[in-house]
């Protein structure tokens, strides 16, 4: 029996096996002190408060560390017990001298001249001026024991403020709970913080900054101190009069938030606990990074290009106008781009004006740039091109292999579940050629030549197929062409495979064997993985891996690709690709396209659209005139990007759509000012297939509108008056659910807890956590005949380096929202180059040196870093930087089925600037 019963206080409770006493009191709505306890940390008992009685023991357990037992009774609040509260209260107090004016003041209430405080203490000390007072753990435990005073003698430490990036620590209030060094610990991993190292305590003596440290600042410590000692700045401005659960703004794992707003300011936000993709933690862009929405550079009216550059219009002046000029476009000489950032709603919306309104399927977004290799080739293998199975999924797996992905930095809370794993026993492969974080923890770390995947992969099946390790039942039952599949491995050797990765042929079997062997098994990856012009091999190999071995179909197994900016997922579900309607319905199909066209009123193009980087050179060959960029920047984040800025300055028409004005913007004939997440209703779905809500925290800032409403007007003033015209985004859901499959059961009605994964067929089902179960999508699992097949343009004489690509924990996509942030910009506000020191040694360039980068196509001037983290001939950059714009750089090359560019790939050549 799983559960159990017992006696809490004269009342019953049944709790799981397991459970401690204190879980189990709270659980019931019965408080028991506890200062050192938090529900995310291994209990310690250390600070004594949580005590109780247990009928028929003679001593009294901490109760946060005793589990409780069928049929014990237990009490609480007895005075013996409060008696003994009270003097380990008062020990805690005395012995960390932690200030008591905010405990026992008798005139704190009614207290509104600090000064004879002040003339005392400190003013960080007095009642009123602590963030926490009200709200401080302490003062409830003070309150509830019944402490009156502190009868031994403290010294107020007088310690200084020290002010970190985001946060202060203020430890004449800490109490040495020791929270904040388990949080970092135990629950992120990190280990910056500790009673034994100059972060913590030792402060006294020496204050250093954490900014110094390999502190990431997710907040997560600061969340747990139950004291005003570690506490966020912008918090301090008040407390929240209006708390609501959104969804973060940034990266595709979709943590859910509590965002609290005081005056339409954001004063609080917290990762929400319990069913959600993070279970209370965030990152350092979704913890302190909300400040963008409120940046003074917000556009606020629209914009209007005249004589000498863009000019303030009202909203009538501004749509009039892009409602005539798009009016002149009709077809396939106009272009859409949609966005990542936008909620499902505005991407249903902007692909039926593209193609009901426009008549063109030349729509597309950056899932084009990041994922479009994950589309195609996991719909070729199992059916379906979405993340296999969920994140919380991935902790319970016994061997996790993370290839092409810096999941630290890219998807930081994703990140906890492979540490997680690994206290449980699992084993980690890491395949990426820099050195990323996760290779500290990882059992093996196979660092192969950027563009290898392949053949990596394709020695690793060699081996498990040569050492009999693949799931016969499986393969038999639920795939296909395998034969063919092992017949084009026969002249594929495990040597041959070594010798194109530059991974010793060991490395290689041992990780076979590990991902063989220690089932389940879980395959994880991101763009270093799909962002090449042999993308969809990469994935389709990644695929025969897992079918060889069974590793698909089953929890804890897959294949899941991380997906990048907040809602990648819904913008391809929505459709807001040239090829599919909503739902990966493909608009050549005529029996799908034809329910559009009874829904919405008018027949609808029928052959594919151009994708993005086709779209550019389309506007070369004077095909497209016309072009709508909601919430994108091609300029910067499009490869070859001054063969981008050429197209864009080449077109008749130009209209972006965006929070602020982009570097894509600046070249725009009008900018309508958007809404940003924080400010409207709606959907995002995760990396994991999950539809969650987004909820307007904020007023829209100056005249800005969400974008479902632009776009509903434009669509009426060019003459679209049916099916654009909706009360609310919950009304556009109930369309979206009828016309897609996926999406059928899904109603914000249903959305209010945790979301829904889909598929999610009709209104009573539950949501999929993970695909394949009995059957692929696609009937059986395909295994796929691929060939190792070289990146396009690789090193040579006069461009001796390999560039690869990639993104940084402080930063997002192009920057536009976190280089508005003050302090992340702090912690990184430049491009550094990073460069291997023996290949810096040779050029004679130093850590801190400015150096030129350059390519076939362009070039670029930054400062270098000179790190053991970048292989020997490898430069790494990130695209971050408007004022060092890497995508002129890079190689427009596609992937032949998927159109995507080979971003993580090109020549370049590296000089010394005055050197
Ligand atoms: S902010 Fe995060 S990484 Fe930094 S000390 Fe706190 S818990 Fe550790
Ligand atoms: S700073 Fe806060 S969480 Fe850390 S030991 Fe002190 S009181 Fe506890
Ligand atoms: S991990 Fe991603 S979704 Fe979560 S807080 Fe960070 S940026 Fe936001």
């Amino acid at each position: 029996m799983d559960e159990i019963t017992l006696t809490i206080d004269g009342q019953e409770v049944r709790v799981r096996k397991g459970t401690s006493l204190l879980e189990a009191a709270r659980g019931a709505g019965i408080y028991i002190p506890a200062l050192c306890h938090h529900p995310d940390l291994k209990p310690t008992g250390s600070c004594k408060l949580c005590i109780v009685e247990v009928e028929g023991w003679d001593t009294y357990p901490t109760s946060c560390t005793t589990p409780a037992e069928e049929g014990m009774v237990v009490r609480t609040k007895t005075e013996e017990l409060q008696e003994m509260r009270r003097h380990a209260m008062e020990m805690i107090l005395a012995l960390t001298n932690h200030p008591t004016t905010c405990l026992f003041c008798e005139r704190k209430d009614e207290c509104t001249d600090l000064r004879e405080c002040m003339r005392k203490l400190p003013i960080t000390v007095g009642c009123k001026y602590c963030p926490k007072d009200g709200e401080c753990e302490i003062q409830e435990a003070v309150e509830y024991v019944g402490l009156k005073q502190v009868r031994y003698s403290t010294a107020y430490p007088n310690l200084p403020l020290l002010r970190e990036p985001f946060f202060d620590r203020n430890y004449n209030l800490c109490i040495l709970c020791g929270r904040c060094v388990r949080t970092c610990e135990e629950v992120r991993g990190e280990g910056v913080i500790s009673y034994k190292v100059d972060y913590h305590r030792q402060h006294r003596v020496e204050p250093i900054s954490l900014a110094s440290s390999d502190c990431k600042f997710c907040g997560a410590c600061v969340d747990a101190c139950p004291t005003g000692a570690l506490y966020a700045r912008f918090e301090k401005w008040g407390k929240p009069e209006n708390t609501l659960t959104t969804t973060c703004p940034f990266c595709g794992v979709g943590c859910q938030m509590e965002v609290g707003v005081l005056d339409n300011q954001i004063v609080r936000v917290r990762g929400k606990r319990g069913d959600t993709p993070n279970n209370g933690q965030l990152c350092v862009k979704g913890r302190f990074g909300l400040d963008f929405a409120t940046s003074p550079d917000r556009l606020k009216t629209p914009l209007i290009r005249k004589e000498g550059g863009l000019f303030p219009a009202s909203w009538e002046e501004a749509l009039n106008l892009v409602a005539e000029k798009f009016s002149q476009y009709r077809g396939d000489g106009f272009a859409l781009l949609s966005s990542a950032k936008c909620t499902n709603e505005e991407n249903y919306l902007a692909q039926k004006f593209g193609r009901l309104v426009m008549e063109t399927n030349n729509i597309d977004h950056c899932a084009r740039l990041c994922h479009a290799s994950t589309i195609s080739a996991l719909s070729a293998a199992f059916g379906s091109g979405a993340m296999t199975n969920s994140i919380g999924e991935l902790k319970e797996a016994n061997c996790l292999f993370v290839i092409g992905s810096n999941t630290t930095e890219q998807h930081p809370v994703i990140a906890l579940k492979p540490k997680e794993a690994k206290k449980k026993g699992a084993k980690l492969i890491v395949a990426n050629p820099r050195e990323i974080e996760l290779c500290r923890i990882a059992d093996l770390w196979l660092r192969h030549k950027p563009g290898t995947d392949v053949a990596l992969v394709l020695g690793m099946c060699q081996v498990i197929i040569e050492e009999n390790l693949l799931d016969e039942d499986f393969i038999r039952e639920r795939c296909e062409e395998f034969e063919e599949f092992k017949d084009s491995l026969s002249d594929f050797s495990l040597e041959e495979a070594s010798r194109i990765t530059g991974v010793e042929a060991s490395l290689i079997r041992e990780a076979a064997r590990l991902y063989a062997q220690h089932r389940p098994s879980s395959i994880v990856y991101a763009m270093g993985i799909t962002q090449h012009s042999h993308g969809t091999d990469n994935i389709l190999s990644l695929a025969n891996l897992s079918l060889l071995t069974g590793n698909v179909g089953r929890p804890s197994t897959g294949i899941n690709p991380l997906r990048g900016q907040n809602n990648v997922q819904g913008a391809c579900d929505m459709g807001a690709l040239p090829d599919f309607l909503p739902g990966y319905q493909r608009v050549q199909e005529a029996h799908l396209r034809n329910k559009f066209e009874d829904a919405w009123g008018k027949k609808l193009p029928d052959g594919p659209g151009l994708t993005v980087v086709e779209m550019f050179e389309a506007i070369h060959e004077g095909k497209i005139k016309a072009m709508y960029i909601i919430g994108e920047n091609p300029y910067l984040s499009d490869p070859d990007s001054n063969h981008v800025t050429e197209a864009l300055k080449k077109l008749d028409f130009l209209v972006v759509q965006d929070i602020f004005p982009s570097e894509t913007a600046s070249l725009a004939h009008v900018i309508l000012p958007a809404a940003s997440s924080l400010e409207k209703e709606g959907t995002f779905t995760n990396t994991e297939r999950r539809i969650q809500r987004v909820r307007k925290v904020l007023e829209p800032v100056g005249e800005s509108q969400p974008d479902w409403e632009i776009i509903c007007q434009l669509a009426q003033k060019m003459g679209q008056k049916e099916g654009f015209s909706y009360s609310s985004p919950s009304e556009i859901m109930d369309e979206i659910s009828k016309l897609t499959p996926i999406y059928r059961g899904i109603s914000y009605e249903r959305l209010d807890g945790a979301g829904l994964q889909w598929p999610c067929p009709d209104a009573s089902h539950p949501g999929t956590p993970y695909l394949h179960k009995d059957k692929f999508t696609r009937g059986k699992g395909k295994f796929h005949v691929v060939r190792y097949r070289p990146s396009l343009e690789l090193p040579d004489k006069e461009y001796p380096f390999l560039l690869t690509t990639g993104r940084l924990l402080f930063h997002f996509h192009t920057g536009t929202m976190t280089r508005r942030v003050g302090d992340l910009n702090y912690l990184r506000g430049e491009e550094l180059v990073e460069i291997n020191p023996q290949d810096a040694q040779s050029l004679g360039v130093e850590d801190g040196e400015l150096v030129e980068v350059s390519s076939r196509r362009g070039k670029v001037r930054a400062k270098a870093r000179v790190t053991e983290r970048s292989p020997q001939g490898v430069i790494f950059m990130t695209f971050h930087f408007a004022e060092t714009p890497t995508n002129v750089l890079t190689n427009p090359a596609l992937d032949p089925v998927a159109k995507i560019p080979e971003l993580k790939v090109c020549a370049v050549k590296l000089n010394k600037v005055g050197g």
